[in-house]
């Protein structure tokens, strides 16, 4: 049982991480390489970065919350106005492999993704992100040593909790804050459609209620609310409309805490690491 023993800043119940996996083409790709030669599969993701990246900025802007955007490497290269557009609007920008390729059965792919991606962090943004989201859960045996050696904060990969925890290796040594998601607050099951593997599509209605109900209870354990949403998939007229109503729907409460994933890890740490049950 959560007792709600984190003392998350300003005394808040519950922190809330709105994140967007800004996969643009590479969503595409990543499973599929001859795609790369399909300009219309390729469009759909084109919009994340064309229309959706720039509408989401407007919504976060008019509501005053940061945010968290997981990039593929390929993506800071060949759409890094939109990348720079995200750091100059105040949010933080976090690894999302390079070319958002799975890796489970793949160690050294998972190695040559990871410091691939960061070489475009650092030559083109300028950055040294300081979180990791692995594309669509899928990690390898070797991911968490990775990490620690490059020194990352957080990974926001696994299903396993609500709250942070912090991994351990055997000889007892810390590895990163996770910062834990799960596929029912992530927009792409209920929104994302391939004509190679057609599924329906949800109304905004089901959608709200699947992610409101998840929000009360985070909120009554004092969890943590981590949400992905893809700028290809939320980015579209009416999911814009679904942010704000749920970024409004979430303000209703009181103590709530919206924070970057950095923020969030940087807080449980310096709230004693609890995990509390
Ligand atoms: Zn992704």
């Amino acid at each position: 049982m959560f007792d709600n023993s984190v003392k998350w800043p300003n005394g808040a119940r519950c922190a809330v991480m709105l994140t967007f996996d800004f996969d643009a083409e590479t969503l595409w790709t990543s499973r599929n390489e001859a795609n790369w030669t399909r300009p219309g599969i390729l469009s759909q993701g084109r919009y994340g970065a064309k229309v959706g990246v720039p509408k989401i900025l407007d919504t976060l802007d008019e509501a005053g919350v940061p945010a968290t955007f997981f990039i593929p490497g390929w993506t800071v290269e060949n759409h890094s106005a939109r990348c720079e557009a995200v750091l100059k609007a105040g949010h933080e920008v976090a690894h999302h492999s390079y070319s958002h390729r799975w890796v489970s059965d793949d160690p050294a792919a998972e190695v040559e993704e990871f410091e691939k991606g960061l070489e475009a962090f650092k030559t083109v943004l300028g950055v040294r992100p300081r979180g990791y989201r692995s594309p669509a859960g899928e990690v390898s045996a070797g991911l968490f040593k990775l990490l620690a050696e490059h020194n990352m904060l957080y990974n926001s990969s696994l299903m396993d909790d609500v709250m942070p925890y912090r991994h351990r290796f055997n000889d007892g040594a810390a590895g990163p804050v996770e910062l834990p998601w799960h596929w029912s607050l992530d927009d792409a099951p209920y929104a994302l459609f391939a004509v190679a593997n057609p599924r329906p599509i949800f109304t905004n209605e089901h959608m709200f209620k699947v992610w409101t109900d998840e929000f009360r209870e985070i909120y009554r354990w004092g969890g943590l609310f981590n949400i992905i949403f893809h700028p290809q998939i939320t980015g579209r007229p009416s999911r814009i409309a679904l942010l704000r109503e749920l970024i409004a729907f979430i303000k209703t409460f009181p103590d709530v805490w919206f924070a970057t994933g950095t923020d969030v890890a940087e807080a449980w740490i310096a709230a004693g690491e609890p995990e509390a049950r």
